[in-house]
């Protein structure tokens, strides 16, 4: 398929606010590049540049350029231009500079580097396919090293000198990490289901079969290029765990006290629930593991399938305590203090998530990984065998150390010896009990109750029992105190099922100075001009600036009342912010459904 008429699907997918509308376009799309059968090879790049990437979202590959250079490249590509249609040669420096200012400015009143690009491109028939705009995109984002801003910029230019207007608006978009459409991988596969079936039928097949194994781009490859309903099926219920691809994490469901949890599990394991970081560590083969992609044998994914293998040196030692070769681990990381031996809290941990800290976080504070599950050893999967299985396999294969130590647990049917474990654990200053089924298999996401917490006593964290997840939508600027920060209040939301946001509080108070500074920092980063299409806002609401959907903050608040203003129908009374999170994307925040059992 040409670039510019998948460019054209993209400003159909910018300009429909319904998800329904979105799963249809999308589609349509898939049907089109499942029909291109010789180039099916095209399915898993669009799809990576659907969502504004280039490769799965466990891998990571940035293009490292700020706006700035991309500028820089369209200046370039209007004196290459100007010069082509005069004859002469404009590249004297002067030129250069003065193009670049006369570009900045006009940059500085549309505010959005596509629009800019597709302005400054003459109408034309450009006649480059998916799969070359894909392999220039790589080839730029690949260059690595001296020079290598400048081989960057060089490239660039060179792309969009072959393209159109608007294929140009997405192009740049995606180098700048903006390309934002608005939709969730589930999205993604309704659209993938509609593309075949003409309905959601098989929605659900292979929403199990993406939480094997997280990539969307060779689900889709892999979907697509079965020709009938019954192939389809094959594939999709032939979709295993592979070792070195995430699978989508497994989360609790919250409920209100021990009595209740052991009527619905009847027999559980019960386990501390410590309070760092989700990590899910894959031990790749070792005859595998030559290297050739730069990459360590041990790597480690968020709940968020983003690889963080860089935060996690010291996992590289995980072979040395395995009575096997290769292996999925799911446990969480938390930071210790050598000279105490106590666990520290949380702010602690995350200290590893910038990046040129880790060498120093790692010798300051050093992590145990407590290890609770594992999903796969060898060519084996585990995750369909019940937990009591996978529990033996665990301790089987992992021997015992310091450093990796195996979760242990409480087995029981009783629900006051589930009551006072929790109540212990709370007293040791953990986050309490994390309940699971034992007959249960490892089962993705919120969907299933094999895992629960029990709710927060009262009084623990602010009035309301359980904190809130929100997305930030946007800020408004600083009266009186907070002037001198340029933030005096936020604006946050939850969502609905289908993700869009709706706002539940206004803050101004509850957090520190340096949390507004840290606010505001993150806060610009995501700054964009207009209202995000997943935003309900009421007018009256309407911030100073408006941030994309993308930074999730754990709020505590006293209360949930009724709200004729907020959309979500709720406001929070007194939120406070507890902490930034990190390790969640915005389609993991708070949902609507979510509060009615808070
Ligand atoms: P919270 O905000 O309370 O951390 P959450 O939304 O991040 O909750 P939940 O599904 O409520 O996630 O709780 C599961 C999380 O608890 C896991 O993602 C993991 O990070 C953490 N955790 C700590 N100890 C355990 C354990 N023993 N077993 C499973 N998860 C654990």
């Amino acid at each position: 398929m040409l670039f510019r008429d998948f460019a054209n699907y993209l400003l159909e997918l910018e300009n429909t606010p319904s998800r329904n509308q979105m799963t249809v376009l999308l589609a349509e799309l898939f049907r089109k590049l499942a029909d291109e059968r010789t180039e099916l090879s095209q399915v898993a790049s669009a799809c990576y540049l659907l969502e504004g990437r280039l490769v799965p979202q466990y891998q990571s590959l940035e293009f490292q350029l700020s706006v700035k250079m991309v500028l820089k490249a369209l200046a370039r590509l209007e004196l290459t231009s100007n010069a082509d249609q005069t004859g002469g040669n404009l590249f004297g420096e002067m030129d250069f500079s003065n193009q670049e200012k006369s570009i900045l400015a006009r940059y500085k009143k549309i505010g959005d580097v596509g629009l800019l690009a597709e302005e400054m491109l003459p109408q034309k028939d450009s006649n480059l396919d998916i799969l070359s705009v894909y392999q220039q995109l790589v080839k730029i984002a690949k260059a690595s090293g001296a020079g290598s801003q400048d081989q960057k910029v060089t490239g660039l230019v060179s792309l969009l000198s072959e393209l159109d207007g608007l294929s140009a608006r997405y192009v740049t978009r995606i180098v700048v990490g903006k390309m934002r459409l608005g939709f969730s991988t589930k999205t993604m596969l309704d659209a993938l289901s509609w593309s075949a079936e003409g309905d959601k039928s098989l929605s659900t097949d292979l929403e199990l079969a993406f939480q094997k194994k997280a990539d969307l781009g060779q689900l889709a490859t892999d979907f697509l290029s079965a020709t009938n309903n019954q192939q389809r099926q094959v594939v999709l219920q032939n979709y295993e765990v592979q070792i070195g691809i995430p699978v989508v994490p497994q989360l609790c469901q919250r409920l209100n006290s021990a009595e209740e949890i052991i009527a619905k599990m009847k027999r559980v394991f019960a386990e501390a629930k410590y309070d760092g970081l989700r990590v899910q560590i894959h031990v790749l083969p070792e005859q595998k593991n030559n290297s050739q992609d730069g990459q360590q044998r041990v790597r480690a994914y968020t709940r968020n399938l983003e690889d963080v293998t860089y935060m996690f040196p010291e996992l590289q030692l995980v072979p040395k305590f395995l009575n096997t070769d290769a292996a999925i681990f799911d446990s969480e990381a938390v930071g210790y203090d050598p000279a105490t031996k106590h666990l520290l809290p949380f702010q602690n941990t995350i200290t590893r998530k910038r990046k040129h800290a880790v060498e120093q976080a790692a010798k300051t504070v050093p992590l145990k990984f407590f290890i609770f599950d594992v999903l796969a050893v060898d060519d084996q999967p585990l995750i369909d065998e019940n937990l009591r299985k996978r529990k033996d396999v665990l301790e089987k294969i992992f021997n015992k150390n310091e450093q990796f130590i195996i979760t242990k647990y409480l087995e029981t049917t009783d629900p006051k010896e589930l009551q006072i474990f929790h109540e212990t654990q709370l007293g040791l200053g953990l986050e309490g009990a994390v309940i699971k089924q034992v007959d249960a298999p490892y089962q993705s996401g919120r969907r299933s109750w094999y895992w629960v917490k029990i709710k927060e006593k009262q009084g623990q964290r602010g009035k309301l029992q359980d904190t809130l997840d929100c997305v930030v939508m946007g800020y408004f600027v600083g009266r009186g105190k907070r002037t001198k920060f340029g933030i005096g209040a936020f604006l946050v939301g939850v969502l609905t099922d289908d993700n869009v946001v709706k706002t539940i509080a206004k803050i101004g108070t509850g957090l520190s100075d340096d949390q507004f500074k840290e606010l505001k920092k993150r806060a610009d980063a995501l700054m964009v001009a207009d209202k995000p299409r997943v935003y309900e806002v009421a007018k009256e609401l309407t911030p100073d600036v408006w941030t994309n959907p993308s930074l999730v903050v754990e709020i505590a608040a006293d209360e949930l009342t009724t709200s004729p203003l907020h959309t979500a129908g709720k406001a929070l009374r007194f939120p406070r912010l507890v902490k930034f999170r990190d390790d969640k994307n915005w389609q993991d925040a708070t949902t609507i459904a979510e509060l009615q059992k808070f």
